[in-house]
């Protein structure tokens, strides 16, 4: 596929200059050395995420900065400051002390994203916890199995939702509090293991001496989204926060003036490397808005607020395509000035709709639960090759490497995409799966499990998961790049690619296709696909079987669970769906 590139113009002529001026430069000279002199460490290279987040700032003008505005699904607002957030905190921190919450124990919540979901995860921090944030939209069994799976001792939740799960309390027998966070103040029974947030709260101080972790004490167990299968609980130690700091500001490009707006859940891990600790780390406002998707609302929050830099993701800004042009047209957008995208690859004609609709193209970058930060990515000085994930972060060395990851192949050549290992926010383990993090190392490298393509001028391609790589006839096909050219079609709005066993080309390729508003399936559109695709892509490419679908699979982080697919199509089991959204 082929698209012109995005040229980016002269940098003296940005209206904001960016943080990174000169990519090649800064990839010679970056030590995370340098990064570890803009933090506070405590004597005896200690290092605890919540400090560098707020209590760092409270020593400077930030302290009266506001560091949240919060908007509800409903049209609430409020607003934070820093200080408002480090006492906040504070207060938590000393009800979790107070409850005998100590260094190394879980500590969940599971709610909306409401200010206490925030405040309950940066106190748990400061008391040494290690947070887990789970989607509010999980089912009992989604929290039953990672709540035992890390033997956590603390959730923190609501009333509805506690209601909600009361099937699985009696089999966590390591759960020994329940906080209950009662906005609406409806009266509740608090019974059993359940305590008050805001009878905590009132009765704690606003001042807390905080756990100083060591920068390798665990601090975050995400548990991953979920669409390959069976969700991994990865761990992150505090001195991840190094590799949010540099990330956000040298790949989100945040400035002192800037209002960010991601639109990640805390439950998937954008949501907090993106969500809480890269922006707050480097002083920024953010807004949370805590309704779901709807394009009208979206927009209504970046008009508002007057967002600057914007992070979301493929799925949504399908969804806003496939929502109408008129609507983001309703709205005043001018001003944002930055945009980004992760989870998923991002498709080209997404990164150009960008650019005609909202006036600035996405810039697509790529990592992991596993890699705690970006790792590949566009930057706003670099001219965007629409399909391309970019280019490795200062301190990353990203390689493609042979089936059996031993060597590197040469530049268009496919295959493993793989990290060289040794950064900061780099994954400790697997939770109780030792041998399978260690299967993903190999001497030097971290495997990664995405097959991509490096060009000749270092951009990175997309080409799929290892275990999606469709095998038709001899050719490797990537499903990224079939549901890529399928979404071009003008009554296109989402495609999902699979390959289905056949005897004589071992897989043919088959598409799910959903399609805008106002287009119906009919046999004669699917013909039309079909020529459509010819045109964009190689024969063995071209999909055999076209089935019309209202909607896709996703997971809760907004991902195509293609295995869904696959084992629905199949007749096989569907294995385990506690992140499909429903
Ligand atoms: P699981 O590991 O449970 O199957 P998951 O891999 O989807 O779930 P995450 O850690 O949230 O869980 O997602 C990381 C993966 O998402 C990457 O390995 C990659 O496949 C995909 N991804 C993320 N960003 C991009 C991107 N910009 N382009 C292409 N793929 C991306
Ligand atoms: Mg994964």
């Amino acid at each position: 596929m082929d698209y012109d590139p995005i040229k980016k113009g002269k940098i003296d002529e940005m209206p904001v200059q960016p943080n990174l001026l000169d990519y090649e430069r800064a990839k010679e000279e970056f030590r995370w050395e340098d990064v570890k002199k803009e933090l506070d460490w405590f004597d005896g290279g200690k290092i605890n995420i919540a400090y560098q987040v707020l209590d760092r700032h409270i020593k400077t003008p930030l302290r009266d900065k506001i560091a949240l505005y919060w908007e509800s699904k409903d049209g609430e607002s409020e607003k934070y400051s820093f200080l408002d957030l480090s006492k906040l905190s504070n207060r938590f921190a000393n009800a979790l002390r107070k409850l005998g919450v100590r260094k190394g124990d879980r500590v969940f919540t599971y709610m909306d994203r409401t200010p206490e979901q925030y405040i309950s995860l940066l106190g748990g921090l400061k008391v040494g916890g290690v947070i887990g944030p789970l989607f509010s939209a999980f089912g009992p069994d989604a929290v039953k199995d990672r709540l035992a799976d890390c033997e956590a001792r603390v959730l923190i939740t609501t009333p509805k939702l506690v209601n909600a799960i009361h099937e699985v309390l009696e089999e966590l027998p390591a759960l020994d509090t329940i906080i209950i966070v009662n906005r609406s103040k409806t009266p509740y029974d608090l019974e059993d293991k359940k305590v008050s947030y805001e009878g905590l709260m009132d009765e704690a101080s606003d001042e807390f001496d905080i756990e100083k972790t060591d920068k390798e004490d665990y601090a975050i167990i995400h548990y991953t989204s979920g669409t390959t299968g069976k969700p991994k609980g990865v761990i992150h130690a505090h001195e991840a926060i190094m590799g949010h700091y540099a990330t956000a500001r040298y790949v989100l490009d945040l400035h002192p003036e800037d209002i960010y707006w991601c639109t990640a859940d805390p439950g998937w891990v954008t949501g907090t490397s993106y969500g809480i600790f890269g922006p707050w780390s480097n002083g920024i406002s953010q807004v949370i808005y805590g309704g779901g998707f709807g394009a009208g609302a979206w927009y209504r929050v970046i008009a508002k607020y007057k967002v600057t830099v914007w992070y979301t993701a493929p799925t949504a800004i399908r969804m806003l395509m496939k929502a109408g042009d008129s609507v983001a047209n309703n709205h005043d957008l001018t001003s944002l000035r930055y945009t980004c995208s992760v989870g998923e690859p991002l498709n080209p004609e997404a990164v150009l709709w960008g650019k005609d609709v909202i006036g600035l193209p996405f810039h697509d970058n790529w990592w992991q639960t596993e890699t705690g930060c970006i790792q590949i990515a566009n930057y706003p000085i670099q001219d965007i090759r629409p399909g391309s994930m970019g280019k490795p972060f200062m301190a990353v060395t990203a390689a493609i490497l042979d089936d059996n990851c031993e060597k590197e192949v040469p530049p268009g050549q496919e295959g493993h995409l793989a990290l060289k290992a040794g950064w900061p926010s780099m994954f400790r383990t697997y939770w109780n799966k030792k041998e399978l993090y260690e299967s993903r190392f190999k001497g030097e490298w971290y495997i990664t499990g995405d097959r991509a393509t490096m060009d000749e001028e270092g951009y990175f391609w997309f080409v799929g998961r290892a275990d999606d790589v469709i095998n038709t006839g001899g050719h490797l096909v990537g499903p990224f790049e079939v549901e890529s050219a399928l979404i071009e079609h003008p009554a296109v709005a989402e495609a999902g690619v699979i390959g289905i066993p056949d005897p004589l080309v071992m897989e043919v390729i088959k598409a799910f296709v959903s399609l805008k508003d106002g287009h119906e399936p009919s046999d004669e559109l699917m013909r039309d696909i079909k020529r459509f695709a010819r045109k964009k892509l190689l024969a063995a490419a071209c999909p055999r079987q076209i089935e019309f679908v209202s909607g896709l699979p996703v997971t809760k982080s907004g991902k195509i669970m293609r295995r869904l697919l696959k084992a629905r199509e199949l007749g096989l089991p569907e294995g385990d769906t506690s992140t499909l959204e429903e």
